[in-house]
């Protein structure tokens, strides 16, 4: 071993501690964290994803390379996009042979995977805002021919203003015009078919930037229902779902959506990506269209009559309802609590509460566990674990 690779190469480590006070950590990846920091000058506050790549036990030689070199890929893609709107803006970056600084503006609200936690659903009106900015934002990629590949409400921070900002290009690549990508990597239950395909089959013609509408497609229909499309205790039989489109609209929480998002998510959840919606498709369905400027709008007769005959109807409809409300007694809270929605969206809050940092933890681990409660679904599960292809893979 020469001199050289024994003594570590700490300059710029100490460039970023000359700069910055590094404070509470913020979240974790697998060789990443990322913490809060305080630029010493101005007192500002930022956040600095570190990646240390100090060679140790629990990590190959191969390994340190590989993180490395895909944090210079990282490096490069953020400041590919830097300047653009909803993306995490890259302030500041250092660099040694054994650690990443990347200086990031900090989003004190976090992520809208805990947002969503602490919500359990969103609203039509909501899911819009957060999926027309997000699919603007992809649609940009695409048009550099960027693919993010690890769109997850986990990646999608949110500002003071609770605009989201698309964060961790860690697995964002910039292929060629009409390349095609075989490589295995994302996150389990936002992945497509066709990523799984490659895991399966070595000759796979490969993907490309469809893949990003599929997980946006994951992103809209938890958003909505508060439990992904396609889960299942074990892995490989969720994979099976994935491969096979199989998801329906049958929870509860759909019953109050329109038909307009069910839409729009069956065309995004598409298995094959040919027939799948671009971003621009997925941006002119009526969902978004529909409602482009609904703030600045010219006095109008017919629509200030339209909106008097809605006023009076709901109101019959609210009275209808109040003379026929059973009142929620404790016989009824005792006997059936999950039947009374305010109740059951009360439950899965505080459950979500209680475990939702164990349910992000950890590749099998998902928050449609939280909505998981029925024994006959795991005997199904394990009598079906036999025997499965897909098991040898992942
Ligand atoms: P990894 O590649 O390890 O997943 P990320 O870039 O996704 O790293 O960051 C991990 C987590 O750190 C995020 O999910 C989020 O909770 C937190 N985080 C990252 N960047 C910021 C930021 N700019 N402001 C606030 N929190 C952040
Ligand atoms: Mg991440």
């Amino acid at each position: 071993m020469t001199k050289d690779e024994e003594i570590p190469d700490w300059v710029g480590a100490q460039e970023f501690y000359n700069k910055y006070d590094a404070k509470e950590i913020l979240g974790r990846g697998v060789s990443s964290v990322v913490r809060r920091c305080v630029d010493k000058r101005t007192s500002q506050d930022y956040a600095v994803k570190i990646i240390d790549i100090t060679p140790s036990d629990k990590m190959t030689a191969q390994e340190i390379e590989e993180i490395r070199e895909a944090t210079v890929k990282e490096i490069d893609i953020l400041k590919k996009v830097c300047g653009r709107d909803n993306i995490i803006q890259l302030k500041d970056c250092y660099e040694s042979h054994v650690f990443f600084f990347l200086v990031f503006d900090l989003m004190r609200k976090g992520e809208l995977f805990d947002y969503l936690t602490e919500k359990v659903t969103l609203s039509e009106k909501e899911t819009r805002k957060i999926m027309r900015a997000l699919l603007e934002v992809v649609q940009f990629l695409h048009g550099q021919n960027i693919v993010h590949r690890d769109l997850k409400p986990e990646n999608i921070l949110l500002d003071d203003h609770m605009n989201i900002k698309l964060t961790d290009f860690g697995f964002a690549v910039q292929p060629q015009p009409g390349q095609m990508l075989k490589e295995v990597c994302g996150t389990p239950g936002y992945l497509a078919p066709e990523i799984i395909e490659c895991s399966m089959d070595a000759d796979h013609k490969g993907y490309s930037t469809a893949v990003d509408i599929w997980s946006s497609g994951v992103i809209m229909y938890t958003l909505l229902a508060g439990s992904p499309p396609f889960w299942h205790r074990k892995q490989m039989l969720m994979l099976r779902m994935i491969l096979a489109g199989n998801y329906d609209f049958s929870s509860p929480e759909w019953e109050d959506r329109s038909d307009t998002v069910k839409d729009l998510i069956s065309r995004m959840l598409v298995v094959d990506p040919k027939q799948r919606f671009t971003a621009t498709d997925v941006l002119n369905h009526s969902f978004f269209s529909e409602y482009v400027v609904a703030e600045v709008r010219k006095f109008s007769p017919y629509r200030r009559f339209k909106v008097i005959c809605m006023t009076v109807l709901a109101t019959m409809r609210i009275y209808c309802n109040y003379r026929r409300a059973k009142p929620v007694t404790k016989e009824v809270l005792k006997s059936d609590p999950y039947a009374v929605k305010p109740i059951r969206k009360l439950i899965d809050a505080c459950a979500f509460k209680i475990y939702g940092h164990w349910v992000k933890k950890g590749q099998t681990q998902n928050r449609a566990a939280l909505f998981e409660n029925t024994p006959k679904a795991i005997l199904v599960s394990i009598a079906a674990e036999a025997d499965d292809p897909i098991q040898h893979i992942w």
